[in-house]
């Protein structure tokens, strides 16, 4: 037979459909005439119909509550309470409102009737967490409970689905963390397997119908007693991490606790058996991390920190904080394994029973800061930081991953054989970079330009340095076979004037798909070569209509594309590079409008502003040469940016000596 303590919080509490009826009779029953009603702005109609009930005994009212109890807030509201001589609060809404009213009673001893709609539990605790100048703080005193809580089923139908959702598994938090603290007795189990059992009913039923009342019975209920649990037994890991990512992160207070909390409780399962057993026979599952998981995303409720903008080099100094200072939690607090745990919280992973106990003692965490120390000396202070972040992202990834050696040793050979397929002409790491949309990226940071200029496009693996230097009207086919197609461009500044003297590198595949460096039989240079605007900033030349292609497949990004489903094309376009003394080069690509793959081009290289009109024409093209058959026409305004309008991050080397040996 177990001993135990629990000490009981005296509160009323009234509980129904249509109980906010009663508000005024309870104010009375504590003996006030005189009350001042609080609320947050989107509760105000609610307020008002309390308001209402309440009659002559509504002296005041204040609608500001705020998140974490602004203690500037609470002055503001004091003045309202002294000015009105009120003797009572009544507060309608989420737990901030609570905590508003908390706040006024811990500073004056007014008495509290509540009345909740959110499912936060604050109203049965004796507990209160204030903001000042960004820190919060929390106090506990017997004044801070409320005397009384008015349970009112109609008004939490309102609640919004989504914040149903994560208040009410901000609720089972409170629950599942009572299981297994210090202060767990067989009072405290009975309240907190019963909650979670009815708030995982009624979110199972919530998307049925949102408004029945006999779910929304089940979740106020469940957050009722969840509440107590909160109010009697000491909060571990979850609710540390929870305050941390609200405190000092600006993370959304239920929102964090839902995606938070199957994580937490992955972490614990190991030294918190017997409440994981007793979590999962209630949920009618087999493990319960993962059954809490489910159940959110079944609801639709949020599952990753990211989605709140958090950013993942954050995690660390979450991760220290949340060991800054000890307190009970069932497994050990490892920085390491924290770290763990909130990365798979930051990318949405589902938990897995068969994982490695993040909670064991681990030194990959010391490992890595070691290897991290290693570059604090480095001269150059940025290459500093990127190598100390790749470390700390790779060791992550396979930390996150739990990588084999065998899985590793794949991936060493995958790269070794991707720099040994190399050559000046065959850039297999280029390709690798393009088909995982690295290069795309790197392009939209380095060449995020103005609206009013041409977007840029990758490199590609096949431009190659020192094209042949041509004159306007040249045909790069050289006669090989395909569509003609005449290409008639200008280059413009972003105020339309002309940009005469620009070099313009122009490569593109044959016919059959490939460049010319990909054909050693060939006769090259073809396809390519590089011209100079006229004194307009136009360009003429003839070549062929590029048509899809495939990038290589005979080397190890073709084994990565096979074994992912992926196919190989390129959607058909044709390559610009246009560089000018004074103004910002272009690397871009226009696109052929109706080709194939353009929504699936393989490295992820087609803007919409780059899909463009290849005009089927027939008869005598412009400069005056006869076509058998049709060809077709490009044209195209480039606009670049000069350089004073926009600072490159890393240009490109090639035109500096281009501008020189240009015809
Ligand atoms: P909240 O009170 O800030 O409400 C969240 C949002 O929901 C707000 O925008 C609110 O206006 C809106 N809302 C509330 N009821 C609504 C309804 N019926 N219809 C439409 N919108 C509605 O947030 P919360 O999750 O209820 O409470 C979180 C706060 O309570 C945090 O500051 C937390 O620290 C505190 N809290 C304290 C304790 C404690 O024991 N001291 C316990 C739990 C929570």
């Amino acid at each position: 037979m177990p001993s135990f303590s629990y000490t009981a919080h005296p509160a009323r509490v009234v509980f129904g459909t249509g109980t906010f009826d009663q508000v005024r009779a309870e104010a009375e029953r504590l003996g006030h005439h005189r009350v001042l009603v609080l609320a947050d702005p989107h509760v105000g109609d609610v307020a008002d119909r309390v308001e209402k009930v309440l009659g002559p005994l509504a002296a005041a009212r204040f609608d500001g509550a705020a998140m974490h109890t602004p203690v500037d807030v609470t002055e503001r509201a004091l003045e309202v309470l002294r000015q009105a001589q009120a003797d009572c609060v009544v507060a309608v809404g989420g737990g901030s409102t609570t905590g508003l009213a908390k706040a006024l009673a811990a500073r004056t001893g007014v008495d509290q009737v509540i009345l909740p709609t959110t499912y936060a539990g604050s109203e049965v605790t004796p507990v209160l967490g204030e903001t000042e100048n960004g820190v919060k703080t929390t106090r506990s005193s017997p004044d801070i409970l409320p005397e009384t809580v008015i349970y009112d089923v109609e008004l939490s139908r309102r609640l919004p689905v989504p914040l149903t959702v994560t208040s009410a598994v901000n609720a089972m938090a409170h629950a599942v963390e009572a299981l297994y603290s210090p202060d767990a007795n067989p009072v405290v189990d009975g309240m907190a397997l019963e909650a979670i059992g009815r708030l995982a009913r009624g979110l199972r039923r919530l998307a049925a119908d949102p408004a029945d009342l006999d779910t929304r019975s089940d979740l106020l209920h469940g957050a009722w007693l969840a509440g107590m649990c909160l109010g009697v037994a000491g909060m571990g890991l979850h609710h540390k991490l929870c305050h941390t990512l609200g405190g000092s992160f600006d993370l959304p207070h239920s929102p964090a606790h839902t995606v938070v909390l199957p994580h937490v409780m992955a972490y614990n399962a190991a030294a918190a058996p017997e409440a994981m057993r007793r979590i999962a026979d209630v949920l009618g599952a087999a493990d319960a991390p993962t059954a809490v998981f489910d159940l959110i995303v079944e609801c639709g409720g949020p599952t990753a920190l990211r989605r709140f903008g958090m950013r993942e080099v954050d995690l660390v100094r979450a991760a220290d904080l949340a060991v800054a200072t000890p307190y009970p939690n069932p497994a050990a607090l490892t920085h390491e394994g924290i770290l763990g745990l909130l990365r798979h919280a930051w990318h949405g992973d589902r938990p897995d029973p068969a994982a490695v106990d993040l909670a064991a003692p681990l030194s990959i965490h010391r490992l890595t800061e070691q290897v991290v120390a290693t570059f604090t000396g480095a001269a150059d202070t940025r290459l500093r930081d990127l190598l100390s972040d790749l470390v700390r992202r790779l060791h992550g990834f396979a930390v996150d991953n739990a990588l084999t050696q065998a899985e590793w040793a794949r991936g060493v050979d995958f790269l070794t054989r991707t720099g040994q397929i190399s050559t000046p002409t065959r850039q297999e790491v280029v390709l690798l970079s393009d088909t995982l949309g690295l290069s795309s990226v790197v392009d939209v940071l380095t060449n995020s330009r103005t609206p009013d200029t041409t977007p840029s496009a990758v490199l590609g693996p096949f431009y190659v340095e020192g094209p042949p230097a041509l004159a306007q009207d040249t045909d790069v086919s050289q006669g090989l076979p395909g569509i003609p197609l005449y290409v008639d461009v200008t280059v413009t500044d972003t105020d339309d004037r002309p940009v005469a003297g620009a070099v313009v590198d122009i490569w593109q595949s044959n016919d059959d798909g490939f460049y010319d460096v990909q054909l050693p039989d060939l006769d090259g240079p073809v396809l390519r070569g590089r011209f100079r605007t006229d004194p307009h900033g136009r360009l003429r030349f003839w070549s062929i209509l590029p048509s899809e292609y495939p990038i290589p497949t005979d080397g190890p990004v073709g084994q990565m594309l096979a074994a992912t489903g992926r196919h190989p094309y390129r959607a058909p376009h044709l390559h610009f590079l246009i560089s000018a003394e004074g103004y910002q080069q272009l690397i871009t690509q226009l696109f052929v409008r109706g080709g194939s793959y353009i929504d699936s081009d393989a490295v992820f290289g087609v803007k919409d502003d780059l899909v463009v009109d290849f005009v089927p024409r027939t008869g005598p093209a412009p400069d005056g040469r006869k076509r058998d058959g049709g060809w077709r026409e490009l044209r195209y305004a480039f606009r670049i940016a000069q350089q004073s309008t926009f600072s490159p991050i890393s240009p490109m080397t090639t035109p500096a000596t281009a501008l020189k040996e240009a015809p």
